[in-house]
């Protein structure tokens, strides 16, 4: 199966290639040719595989330069990483109502599912594509990607890794997550912006053939590990066809029954993977999209228009605090019947005016499958307090405004009998001051201090990778201006 470009479809690349690159050179994103189906006979085999299986399986219809043999592997490797029995286990704490834990990796948020795997896959496409230049991988994170990437990349060899996070946008417990990061071929760096600008800037390195040009005489080919890389998206297909599989095992479904998924959306990765998924043969009632008060999705399938002018919002779910989300660009390629040239002026539109819009007949179409909605800070708190409360379940603000935007929408629709899993993606202890404050009713500023109320105050263990984060050494400290990300990238590579 070949890759083609959202903006030009006669682009066509091998997987290994669209791993490698990361981005087109048209700047549009890789999208597979066809979507492989899963048959009866597959989703039984699934159903009783363990979870490294599973995402081999998946993964093996998708990456057709690699054997089922080396996904395996790899994902026997990335999996062991994960702490607990279940690397993403489905805890049902009401009758119909499930939680899709994501955050058992080695940063404890849900980037890891796809992180702990890319780098194994990276790797493995450049012996395949022959590639001989080192692969700089170049990030711009909200919080959680640039130190799953970090994690995932550290001292793995043929490559390097530069991630750029905004200064004041991400929570302490990510900055110091990354300010500590360890590895001899990892640099850290916030800028002065958000996250927006550390994207649009990262991107303009991707589209910039000077600079380009001056990494290469430097001996470096640069590849993302943002979602807009295949390579990412992919594995993240696999945790939906899996938790369907779990309801199948459990009894709870019959193969072809359809749940809802409810996924709090930033990038717009994890519930385009989710849609993937559909097309693979998961059986979907509704997609729910939720936001934060960053609403740009909410507004878009309400209204068929994408607007960024909008102002932008500091969050208590930081990881979503997006106006640009990338993998949109994904979904409407498919929505506008896989018509590039449509999808190029939309993405000119919105680099030039900041909006696009899709036609009525496009809206109903993903209408028939998205539903949207979006939590406002109250909401987020109010939701952990009574999760708490009503289910005994604690649970971080991301995951919080999933559940917030899921009881909206059940009240909205009267959809309350259809399985529904709520994607929680991070754990609560990464988001201590927060949740705490939202539980206890009481502020606490210094994160390490929340952690230990927090903890003593649900009676639950702190995870093990976010334990004495203050303790650890600092290695990265400098702040630059979003206009220095370039020159920043080449300091990096001539050192
Ligand atoms: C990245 C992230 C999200 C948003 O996921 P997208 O794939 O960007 O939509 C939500 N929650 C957490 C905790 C995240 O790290």
């Amino acid at each position: 199966m070949k890759y083609i470009s959202t903006r030009n479809k006669s682009i066509k690349v091998t997987s290994a290639e669209a791993i490698v690159s990361g981005l087109s050179k048209d700047g549009g994103l890789f999208v597979p040719e066809t979507f492989p189906k899963l048959s009866a006979k597959d989703f039984e085999e699934l159903t009783s595989m363990s979870y490294p299986e599973r995402a081999a399986k998946v993964l093996s219809l998708y990456l057709e330069d690699y054997t089922y043999e080396e996904l395996l592997d790899y994902a026997t490797k990335a999996y062991s990483r994960f702490y607990g029995d279940d690397p993403c286990p489905l805890v049902n704490v009401d009758e119909d109502l499930y939680v899709l834990e994501l955050w058992h990796g080695p940063t404890c948020a849900f980037k890891d599912m796809a992180l702990t795997m890319l780098p194994h896959l990276l790797s493995a496409a450049r012996r395949k594509t022959g590639e001989d230049s080192k692969t700089l991988i170049l990030v711009a994170t909200s919080g959680d990607t640039g130190k799953a990437a970090l994690e995932g990349f550290k001292d793995v060899e043929g490559t390097d890794i530069i991630v750029f996070y905004p200064s004041e946008g991400v929570s302490d417990m990510q900055k110091l997550q990354m300010m500590t990061q360890q590895g001899s071929n990892v640099y850290v760096c916030a800028i002065d912006g958000n996250f927006d600008d550390a994207q649009s800037a990262v991107k303009t390195i991707f589209n910039d053939k000077d600079i380009q040009a001056q990494l290469l005489a430097d001996g470096y080919k640069l590849s993302s590990a943002n979602s807009i890389n295949w390579g990412r998206l992919a594995p993240q297909i696999a945790y939906y066809v899996s938790s369907y599989c779990d309801l199948i095992a459990s009894g709870k479904i019959k193969l072809g029954d359809k749940v809802n998924f409810c996924v709090p959306s930033g990038n717009f990765g994890n519930i385009l993977a989710a849609y993937y998924a559909s097309l693979m043969g998961v059986g979907v009632n509704k997609l729910i999209c939720a936001s934060n008060v960053n609403n740009v999705l909410t507004d878009f399938f309400t209204t068929g228009t994408y607007d960024i002018h909008r102002q932008f919002h500091k969050t208590m779910s930081p990881s979503m605090d997006i106006l640009i989300s990338s993998n949109l660009e994904r979904l409407l390629f498919e929505f506008s019947g896989r018509d590039d040239k449509l999808m190029a002026e939309r993405m000119d539109a919105l680099k030039k005016d900041g909006k696009y819009s899709v036609s009525k007949d496009e809206l109903n179409e993903l209408k028939k499958i998205f539903a949207v909605g979006f939590a406002t800070e109250e909401d987020t708190k109010e939701v952990i307090d009574n999760c708490l409360e009503a289910y005994d379940y604690l649970m971080d603000t991301h995951t919080a405004v999933a559940m917030s935007v899921y009881d909206d929408y059940c009240e909205a629709t009267g959809d309350e009998d259809t399985p529904s899993v709520v994607v929680s993606t991070a754990n609560a202890y990464k988001f201590p001051c927060d949740v705490y404050e939202a539980v206890a009713g009481e502020r606490i500023e210094d994160a390490q201090k929340a952690i230990k109320k927090l903890a003593s105050f649900t009676g639950e263990d702190v995870p093990e990778p976010l334990k004495d984060l203050d303790k650890r050494e600092v290695r990265f400290t400098n702040v630059i201006d979003k206009s220095e990300i370039a020159e920043e990238v080449l300091k990096y590579t001539r050192k």
